[in-house]
């Protein structure tokens, strides 16, 4: 008789992904990249954030549209990074030049609690902490959340010179 190899069962991870857009129909695009982010396959209960509009930080053009969505994942950081990758490209995502407007972004936030560091993924996102796109959404999602740098409504009120107004729940 063959040893029975026991079923690998993965403990899904909670992740978090910001949204934003700022070119075409951005809530539109943003609404849709979280129906099909929310449909990729070793993803599940995927919550959205109300959308928010801000002035560009890094990045230039019109304003933007922006969200966070928490979600659960079986997939491992790379492929989940890949899944977002292929969302933006189906969205017509072209990187003509670094921080340049955009159809549709895609961060990977936060993966559990990991720390990764690796050429094409670095996680907690690097610059979340000061960015009142990220950080106002993902206090609607997770208000008792800490980051390394601190408590999300202490980071938020350092980001107080970034306007953001809230544009309705999706
Ligand atoms: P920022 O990272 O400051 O928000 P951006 O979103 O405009 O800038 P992109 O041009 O979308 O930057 O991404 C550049 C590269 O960043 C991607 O090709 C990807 O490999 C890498 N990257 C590293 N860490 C992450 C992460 N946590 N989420 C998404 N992409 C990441
Ligand atoms: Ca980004
Ligand atoms: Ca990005």
């Amino acid at each position: 008789m063959s040893p029975s190899v026991p079923p690998l069962v993965l403990t899904p991870v909670l992740a978090y992904v910001g949204l934003g857009a700022n070119l075409g129909e951005a809530a539109g695009t943003v609404r849709r990249a979280a129906a099909e982010l929310a449909a990729v396959p070793g993803v599940s209960g995927l919550r959205i954030s109300p959308l928010y509009g801000t002035a560009p930080v890094d990045s230039s053009g019109p304003d933007y549209v922006n969200a966070v969505a928490g979600l659960e994942t079986t997939l491992p950081p790379l492929e989940l990074l890949a899944a977002l990758q292929a969302i933006e490209r189906r969205h017509g995502r072209e990187r003509p030049y670094r921080n340049a407007p955009r159809t549709l972004d895609l961060d990977l936030l936060l993966y559990g609690g990991q720390a990764i560091d690796l050429p094409t993924l670095t996680v907690p996102h690097p610059r979340m902490h000061e960015r009142a796109f990220v950080l106002r959404p993902l206090m609607d999602l997770a208000p008792g959340l800490a980051l390394a740098q601190g408590g999300l409504a202490g980071l938020l009120a350092r980001c107080a010179d970034q306007a953001i107004r809230r544009l309705g729940n999706l």
